[in-house]
């Protein structure tokens, strides 16, 4: 086999976010009793604070909001679409969900399983554009932290995929050449065009086999077939 090393990105590819971020949401909703202060339903809040969080990352991606922004604001904005007018409590809110969330240890299925046999053979990192604070307590929460060598995050490198700067930064950080590396992971855009205009191969990680146009070394809709390809 031709590669060495492998980066993985970690939210929506190895940690599950959607249900951790899922599961904290719905604490959260009865810890602070947001139906009898005039949330319709529990799916109806998740629904509309996932919508307004994604557009507030792409804000951040863009360069557009900084972290206190996004974070601060996301709550905010969720209560005030059911006309809950509370900056206080939003904070509060903001708080407990960066507290909790990472403590949550979902994980895509397989996934220790096929790092357990990918660690035997590759040298394994992490790319992450997330913050070093709650990335470092996921992985170690959830149990992956064993697995990787280095944890490279966009807060440590001073960029963002899908930057080539930083998989330039990678490279070096991990003394990797670009064609014996891979980049595995759930963003056509970050992942997977990122690594693909820096030159590196790339794997797709699509478990909702989303329908795209975009060109990719390889795809997968189950971590599983890592180990049948690598
Ligand atoms: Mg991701």
């Amino acid at each position: 086999m031709r590669y060495k090393t492998i980066f993985f990105d970690l939210d929506h590819t190895l940690w599950d976010f959607e249900s951790n971020s899922n599961q904290t949401l719905s604490e959260l909703i009865t810890a602070y009793n947001l139906i009898d202060i005039g949330i319709p339903s529990e799916k109806a809040f998740i629904s509309c604070y996932e919508h307004i969080n994604e557009q507030l990352w792409e804000d951040y991606r863009k360069g557009l909001i900084d972290r206190l922004t996004l974070r601060n604001t996301r709550f905010h904005k969720a209560l005030l679409e059911f006309n809950i007018n509370d900056y206080e409590l939003s904070l509060k809110l903001g708080e407990y969900y960066l507290r909790e969330s990472p403590l949550k240890k979902n994980l895509f299925p397989h996934a220790l399983e096929v790092l357990q046999y990918l660690k035997q053979r590759y040298d394994l990192h992490i790319i992450t554009n997330g913050f070093n604070e709650v990335q470092y307590i996921k992985l170690e929460q959830s149990n992956l932290a064993p697995f990787f060598k280095h944890i490279i995050t966009s807060e440590d490198a001073n960029c963002k995929k899908p930057e080539p700067e930083i998989f330039e930064y990678a490279l070096s950080l991990t003394q990797s050449t670009v064609s014996e590396s891979l980049m595995i992971g759930d963003s056509l855009q970050q992942d997977i065009v990122g690594a693909r205009n820096f030159g590196m191969d790339q794997v797709f990680f699509n478990p909702q086999k989303k329908i795209h146009a975009e060109k990719v070394s390889y795809e997968i809709h189950s971590l599983h077939e890592l180990k049948t390809l690598l």
